[in-house]
């Protein structure tokens, strides 16, 4: 495993269409995931190779890949990261839910855990998001098929 090697917005990205599989409790074979994100199951096993390749799962034969700790890890921040984000546009800028998503979605994979830090500490503690279940830094799968940020990206 390279660790100079970054995770990219589109490896973030299955990632969380693994997660929300619920990949972190059993392998998520490439169809469910090609039909989520909607994309071939050539390109999914790729990335499922390459994700494992960078230590964030185990690709369990015949099976599919299963999320470890740091996989999972990853999808929690980005998710936490971008509920922030979003909250944060709006409240500074006074944009509108929608746009505060898109400008979160444009940026957040870029954002340093620093800035996410400053950031928190500005909200303060009257943290919350239009899903209701997003300012939290553990999820369970099943908690994200309300959120708006899930189902704009996945076909769940
Ligand atoms: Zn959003
Ligand atoms: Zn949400």
């Amino acid at each position: 495993m390279d660790d100079n090697v970054e995770l990219t917005p589109r490896d973030r990205e299955y990632l969380r269409g693994i997660f929300v599989l619920k990949g972190n409790r059993e392998p998520v074979g490439p169809s469910k995931l090609a039909h989520i994100l909607d994309v071939s199951k050539v390109a999914v096993l790729e990335k499922m190779r390459r994700l494992e390749a960078m230590g964030y799962g185990d690709y369990v034969h015949r099976r599919g890949l299963l999320l470890n700790e740091k996989g999972t890890e990853v999808v929690q921040k980005d998710i936490q990261r971008h509920h922030i984000m979003e909250r944060y546009f709006q409240d500074n800028f006074g944009m509108e839910s929608t746009e505060a998503c898109r400008e979160s979605s444009a940026m957040d994979p870029f954002i340093s855990e620093n800035f996410m830090r400053n950031i928190s500490t500005s909200l303060g503690r009257e943290l919350s998001c239009e899903c209701g279940c997003c300012i939290d830094d553990h999820y369970d799968p099943e908690d994200l098929y309300d959120c708006h940020w899930f189902k704009r990206q996945f076909k769940v």
